[in-house]
């Protein structure tokens, strides 16, 4: 009988009778706090086990280029289309051909060649102090260089990526002379240097310090969950041109990923309508596939016509709106 179990036990440990399951390894610049509940589920409703490491996305990706064949990353999820675009460049992401992913994430917020995939929306908008502006004087982000803004514009600092992607699609739609002209017209109108992220950007409209600035829509949802009578509110700009910008959170399966099949799983099911509408909605943002809709407090902000440039191209021009930003002046 001894005899027996040991025997047992000794083929067991050779070979497993039980496959073992799949696993994931995640690099994520999405916080930790927005992830989890979402893996937590996929691994209970799969039994794949998911392991995850979270830093900010420069990090990771030179993290990435370091490590190369030896990473133990198969996804790399993190925000804004420019950074996705980046780690894309420096060939840390490989092509996967996914018809699940071509249905659920529409064609301008992924990446042409299959390398990454936008998972969540956020707009970047404008915000305004209901105390101090009328909704109707707000038109356009190009408006926002007018004369009559003139001391009433807060902005945050121009090395965030998201300010970049937004002065990348400025260049896409007007060229770089008329985005400078812009962007310098934006610099003059400033009441206050850049702040260092939206928050606090939007706390100087609190304040006083001034009436207006662009932020992402969650921190204003963040805001507004904290205070419902909040004296600021979002408008959306360009409706009557280009329409409002949105970039994406996303994600993409790694160059040397050791279980490419199962990241790619895991990246079809982020995307899918099982999936979409809490992982936009933990952090306030719009799912990207068009089945699924955005929770009820993000929806009451209304809905919008968004702008449709690939946003590939907020990688592409990235350089171009550093330099430009730099030359205007914007901090
Ligand atoms: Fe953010």
């Amino acid at each position: 009988m001894r005899k027996l179990f040991l025997g047992v036990l000794f083929c067991s440990l050779l070979a497993p009778v039980v496959a073992p399951a799949d696993e994931v390894v995640v690099y994520s610049s999405r916080k930790e706090h927005l992830i989890k509940p979402l893996f937590d589920r996929y691994t209970r409703e799969t039994g794949v086990k998911i392991t995850w490491l979270t830093d900010k996305a420069g990090p990771l990706i030179q993290r990435l280029k370091a490590e190369g064949r030896r990473t133990p990353a198969d996804l790399l999820l993190t925000v804004d289309a420019g950074n996705l675009w980046a780690a894309a460049e420096q060939g840390v992401l490989r092509a996967i051909d996914s018809p699940v992913l071509e249905r659920d994430v529409p064609a301008h917020l992924r990446d042409p060649e299959g390398r990454w995939f936008g998972l969540s929306k956020r707009a970047r908008t404008i915000v305004y102090s209901t105390e101090r502006v009328r909704p109707s004087e707000i038109t356009t982000y190009e408006d926002l260089a007018a004369p009559k803004w003139k001391g009433r514009l807060c902005l945050r600092t121009s090395k965030k990526v998201y300010n970049q992607s937004l002065v990348a699609s400025l260049i896409a739609h007007h060229g770089e002379a008329e985005a400078e002209r812009i962007v310098r017209g934006w610099v003059a109108n400033l009441a206050a240097p850049p702040f260092s992220n939206d928050t606090k950007t939007m706390q100087a409209i609190l304040a006083g310090r001034c009436d207006l600035a662009i932020v992402n829509t969650y921190y204003f949802g963040r805001l507004q969950k904290k205070n419902p009578d909040i004296a600021l509110a979002l408008a959306w700009p360009n409706q009557q041109g280009n329409g409002v910008h949105v970039n994406v959170s996303g994600g993409g399966v790694t160059a040397h990923a050791k279980h490419p099949e199962a990241a790619q799983r895991l990246l079809e099911w982020l995307a899918s309508e099982a999936a979409q509408h809490d992982f936009a909605a933990i952090n306030l943002e719009y799912p990207v596939n068009p089945r699924v809709e955005a929770a009820d407090a993000v929806r009451a902000w209304g809905a919008f016509k968004e702008d449709s440039l690939d946003v590939a191209e907020y990688g592409r021009l990235q350089a171009a709106a550093i330099r430009l930003m730099d030359r205007a002046g914007y901090r």
